[in-house]
């Protein structure tokens, strides 16, 4: 990780209506950090995301992503980032190779880099004998690892992970943990969201959000330290409940 910061946020709000989803989001994170971006559901994790990543537009504040203004230059922002989520990824009906090519081509990439990129991705998760199968045939754990290989085909600056690991077995999480790991040692930003909070322990920083707002951020040492806790699951229990929780109803 440098000092050098790859996303600025200042006073950021998203409104939807009336209801406030953000409110007043300032922080820096800097290239080649692991960020998780932590909350109970409905925290407002997955719109703070989709502003970052140029897909929505903030209600107000100064949002800088790889060095560019998010309200006039969203499109270049695109360039500079992947992007993948529990939800959707890879397209289930074509091939692995289909969906690198596919990928590549959106980003921008030429077909001899594709395929350059593509070799060397698929060895290095011993894929290869797989590029011809239909992502639907396999299974969970190894589309997700395929799917953040290609959202970091073209060398983004920062790679935006919305649960990426939900509902794939411990192993697989920790093979995926260590392509976190080697994306984050070739300089890219990992901003990633999780509701597994040992995932959040191998972050070099985390922010907490509860109803909008940020309510602790920093490493999960120094976090552990503040709050008297032994683990960030413990951390995060003592300061991210909703206002209105109740343990009958949660
Ligand atoms: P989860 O962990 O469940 O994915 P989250 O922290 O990502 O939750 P968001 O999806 O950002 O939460 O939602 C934050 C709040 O904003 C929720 O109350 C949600 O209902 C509301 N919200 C999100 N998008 C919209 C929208 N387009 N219109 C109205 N309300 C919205």
């Amino acid at each position: 990780m440098t000092s050098e910061k790859v996303i600025e946020v200042k006073n950021l709000v998203k409104k939807f209506g009336s209801f406030v989803a953000n409110d007043n989001l300032s922080f820096d994170v800097y290239r080649g950090e692991i960020f998780g971006f932590l909350g109970a559901n409905g925290a407002g994790k997955t719109t703070a995301l989709r502003i970052l990543s140029g897909l929505s537009k903030p209600s107000s504040g100064d949002v800088r992503v790889a060095g560019l203004d998010i309200y006039r230059h969203a499109e270049k922002v695109k360039k500079h980032i992947g992007y993948m989520c529990q939800k959707f990824s890879l397209y289930e009906d074509l091939t692995v190779a289909e969906n690198i090519m596919l990928y590549g081509g959106i980003y921008g990439l030429s077909k001899k880099i594709i395929e350059n990129r593509a070799s060397t991705l698929l060895e290095s998760l011993n894929f290869t004998s797989y590029r011809k199968n239909i992502i639907g045939s396999l299974p969970l754990g190894m589309r997700q690892k395929l799917a953040f290989a290609v959202a970091i085909l073209h060398d983004p600056d920062i790679v935006f992970l919305d649960e990426p690991t939900g509902g794939v077995d411990p192993i697989t999480r920790r093979q995926f943990w260590e392509m976190i790991y080697k994306a984050s040692s070739d300089g890219i930003t990992v901003f990633v969201t999780t509701h597994y909070m040992d995932e959040a322990e191998y972050c070099d920083r985390v922010s907490i959000m509860s109803e909008g707002r940020i309510v602790a951020i920093d490493s999960p040492d120094e976090l552990k330290k503040r709050y008297g806790a032994s683990s960030v699951q413990d951390v995060f229990v003592k300061i991210a409940r909703p206002s209105n929780y109740s343990p009958n109803n949660n």
